[in-house]
């Protein structure tokens, strides 16, 4: 029997890891992807709207107005943002330009599921080195791991999935301790939220380290993951070759228009990141009364453990009352619940059957 044939990498590859959400009929409380609970303000799906008519056209391959804003917006020149197709792109398009057999590519785990996609894609090494007892990255034992080969170190800040952070001062004098041909990313998707940093210090770490990329994305506080929007902020090399590497209209004319529009609603991030503040301290607190041990959270999701208890019978029974969430399994720690924070009714409705669950 013959068939078409795949290259050898294909196989090393982890399939990413989808949500049950789209298994499920019926009105389901969505709190498995890190999404955040409301629609995008009117003016940006009127920007959106408006670039609907211009469907016959490619997008901008350059993303000038969409680039321009976030330079704008963080202070930086356009020549140094990167926008991608949601910050994944620009991820696996750091990957195809940086790393081949014989690079190392070194990540704290459990961390974000794309990350052992990149050595896997490319034929490099993954060096993974664990995070420590809090669920925090383990920046001195990430140091001990770069040597000669070391092409690229994520650090994702703060972690997904054990929401917690590191503040600036830290990673800064750990980029300061680094040779610079290693180049970090740091991913950044859940900044804003973060209570340990205001999302304007990074870029002064950019500043100070030529090696240093920073990705961050539409997707979670801006709330527009179903359009695709991320961007980069580092050295235009990095952007120079991220773009040689994948295809010139990657990101869509909405996205671009949406995504633009987006930035110049700074209150309404304002207003989402409080109310994440207040569902994150009324989630964490709910998990702690009832004897649940959880890391110190500075996203928009709580990790939590279930001690002895069986997490496939935990999540069964969480889904079977309309509650998706994400098993520890799927994201590299067993007995651990990963939970996106909804609107406070849909928090209390996992609540209450995280009750019934643990019965
Ligand atoms: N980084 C981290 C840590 C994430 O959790 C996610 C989304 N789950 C992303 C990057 C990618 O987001 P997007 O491609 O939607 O920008």
């Amino acid at each position: 029997m013959t068939g078409i044939e795949f290259n050898r990498r294909l196989e090393a590859i982890p399939v990413y890891p989808a949500a049950d959400t789209y298994e499920y009929d019926g009105e389901l409380v969505k709190l498995a992807s890190n999404e955040t609970p409301w629609g995008p303000p009117a003016e940006v799906l009127e920007a959106a709207q408006a670039a609907l008519r211009g469907l016959n056209r490619y997008p901008d391959p350059d993303k000038s107005l969409l680039r321009r804003r976030i330079a704008e917006r963080c202070d930086v020149s356009p020549a140094m943002v990167a926008a991608g197709n949601g910050s994944c792109e620009i991820l696996l398009a750091a990957a195809e330009a940086m790393l081949e057999p014989g690079a190392e590519v070194v990540y704290a785990w459990p961390s974000f599921s794309m990350y052992p996609q990149l050595a896997a894609m490319t034929g490099a090494s993954a060096v993974t080195v664990p995070l420590d007892e809090e669920g925090r990255h383990d920046l001195e034992a990430m140091a001990a791991e770069v040597t000669a080969a070391t092409r690229m170190l994520l650090v994702c800040n703060p972690n997904n999935p054990t929401a917690t952070a590191l503040p600036p001062a830290q990673i800064d004098a750990f980029l300061g301790e680094l040779p610079r041909h290693v180049a970090v990313i740091l991913d950044e998707a859940y900044v804003e939220f973060s209570t340990v940093q205001d999302p304007d210090e990074s870029l002064e770490l950019v500043r100070r380290h030529p090696n240093l990329v920073l990705l961050r994305t539409f997707s979670k506080v801006y709330g527009l993951c179903g359009l695709r929007a991320g961007y980069s902020i580092g050295p235009e090399g990095f952007r120079l070759a991220v773009d040689r590497v994948r295809q010139p209209f990657s990101v869509n004319a909405l996205a671009q228009a949406a995504a633009a529009e987006a930035l110049l609603h700074q209150d309404e991030v304002e207003r989402r990141v409080e109310r994440t503040a207040i569902e994150r301290l009324h989630v964490e607190s709910e998990l702690e009364e009832r004897g649940l041990e959880t890391t110190d959270s500075q996203a928009n999701f709580s990790w939590f453990s279930l001690g002895e208890r069986e997490e496939a019978d935990v999540m069964r029974a969480l889904a079977e009352r309309g509650v998706i969430v994400r098993a520890g399994t799927a994201l590299g720690q067993e007995g651990w619940i990963r939970v996106t924070y909804g609107t406070r009714q849909e928090n209390d409705r996992f609540l209450a059957a995280l009750d019934e669950a643990l019965q």
